[in-house]
């Protein structure tokens, strides 16, 4: 008996503890994951893109006094700022009471999530039926697009300069749009093929109307009705597609799963259930001791090329210029700070357990998951975090209550990918991976866990404000 006791003493001294983090929690904790939930589902029904979600973003921070930086301000503690990359990304800061000079603490989350993006002369009319083209935006499962309500998102700019906002199949009373699938009846060919081939890139094309236009006997009269029909809602001709950039997305709003509402049913949880966390942590944080940046990064899913992502030096710039306004330099700021790339991770799924090494994964409810290096095939890619910066923020993840896990994606040569992280550690930041799990990632529907969004949260305030 008293040997029993002491094993088990000594496990728990000895062994590493993963406990699900509700048996971890009190009621007070429990109300505020609630809390935090709600105002989560609220920004993914309202930010589905990353034009709205720097729009969101933008709302909040003028809310809550940040303002636009301008190069050459004086900057002291507790200034809040903020720098808006072409409306599809943006960095913010709170300057600390320590000077620029020490470094900064770097929050980056990505904005941007896969979906069907128009081509740029989308418009078509195929015996009697409109539809537009589309070439797909990040890695998907192209067959679980087909036949789900989607919504059109984006701007065009007109042959004027004028740019007209389209926001189409939100509201209950909008008309939404779909990709059609074939029936199972006739798909045998189709089924036989490989998941990849089911339904192919050039298959993915929206539905978007059926009725001709009555007047004349004419060609292509459904495309004719169409685009009369944008035309006089948005002062559009068929030209004006090439200045466009359409997004189709989920149509669906966010939804609580389970009986017991523990979990959250959206579209871009990757990565917005990082971005939106980051967001509030830094509206949030009051005066911090290093400057608190916050980057919400646009193109993460399509590799971070192109201005506003991140392998673009933007971010760089940024801190260059608030380096120099605070009598610092870039490079040595960039040099002495710390980031956490805030990206999700893979949960593991029971249905497809083989996927994942069960020591070495991330858990639904087992909190925010730290994840020190990423890639594929021998760790290509990754930037790997250090052992001493893994240590250093797991000690302040301990020491501030926050419940965290580790895990990588998936098994060794099951396949991989990577975040922003390896390109903000080539800046000579010491940067680490840290996310919420989902399940069905990359999903028109995506599931992640209150308790691990919250998780999140807390995270990130607390490495911010340190
Ligand atoms: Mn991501
Ligand atoms: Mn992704």
């Amino acid at each position: 008996m008293e040997e029993k006791n002491l094993a088990k003493e000594l496990k728990e001294k000895l062994f590493r503890q993963q406990k699900n983090g509700y048996k971890r929690i009190n009621a007070d904790e429990e109300k505020a994951i609630s809390d935090f939930a709600n105002e989560y589902k609220s920004f993914l029904d309202n930010a589905k893109t990353e034009r709205e979600a720097v729009k969101f973003a933008l709302e909040a921070l003028e809310k809550n006094g940040f303002v636009e930086y301008k190069k050459g301000m004086t900057l002291k503690a507790g200034d809040k700022i903020f720098r808006n990359n072409r409306g599809k990304a943006i960095i913010m800061a709170v300057i600390g009471t320590a000077p620029v000079a020490d470094g900064v603490r770097l929050c980056a989350a990505h904005i941007d999530s896969p979906r069907l993006d128009l081509k740029q002369n989308p418009l078509y009319e195929d015996n009697e039926l409109a539809l537009f083209k589309t070439h797909y935006y990040g890695g998907i499962k192209k067959y679980q697009w087909t036949t789900i309500p989607l919504a059109l998102h984006g701007v065009i700019i007109r042959a004027d300069g004028e740019t007209v906002t389209v926001n189409i199949g939100e509201d209950e009373n909008d008309p939404v749009f779909c990709v059609t699938d074939l029936l199972p009846h006739l798909a045998t060919e189709q089924m036989s093929r490989t998941a990849t081939k089911i339904i192919r890139g050039e298959d993915l094309n929206l539905l978007i109307g059926s009725i001709p236009f009555r007047e004349d006997e004419t060609s292509e009269a459904v495309k004719l009705n169409i685009m009369n029909i944008l035309f006089e809602k948005y002062g559009i001709t068929e030209s004006d597609f090439i200045s466009a950039e359409l997004e189709a997305v989920p149509a669906f709003k966010a939804r609580d799963i389970g009986f017991d509402r523990s979990l959250i049913g959206g579209y871009g949880h990757d990565d917005r259930c990082c971005a939106f966390p980051a967001l509030k942590a830094t509206l949030d944080c009051k005066t911090p001791v290093h400057t608190a940046v916050t980057v919400l990064t646009d193109k993460e899913e399509t590799g971070s090329d192109g201005n506003t992502g991140l392998c673009s030096d933007y971010l760089r710039y940024f801190i260059a210029d608030i380096a120099e306004d605070s009598g610092s330099c870039g490079r040595d700021v960039l040099s002495v700070s710390e980031c956490l790339s805030a990206d999700v991770n893979a949960a593991f799924d029971p249905t497809f357990a083989e996927v994942n090494e069960r020591n070495n994964c991330a858990y639904v409810n087992k909190g925010v998951c730290i994840t020190k290096y990423t890639g594929a095939r021998g760790k290509s890619g990754t930037s790997d975090a250090s052992a001493e910066f893994t240590g250093r923020i797991r000690r302040l993840m301990d020491s501030n209550n926050v419940i965290w896990q580790t895990g990588e994606l998936g098994k060794v040569d099951e396949g991989g990918g990577g975040t922003v992280a390896a390109y903000i550690a080539n800046l000579n930041v010491d940067t680490i991976d840290m996310g919420v799990p989902v399940l069905s990632m990359h999903a028109p529907y995506e599931v992640i866990s209150k308790l691990d969004l919250y998780m999140a949260y807390k995270a990130f305030a607390t490495f911010i404000a340190d």
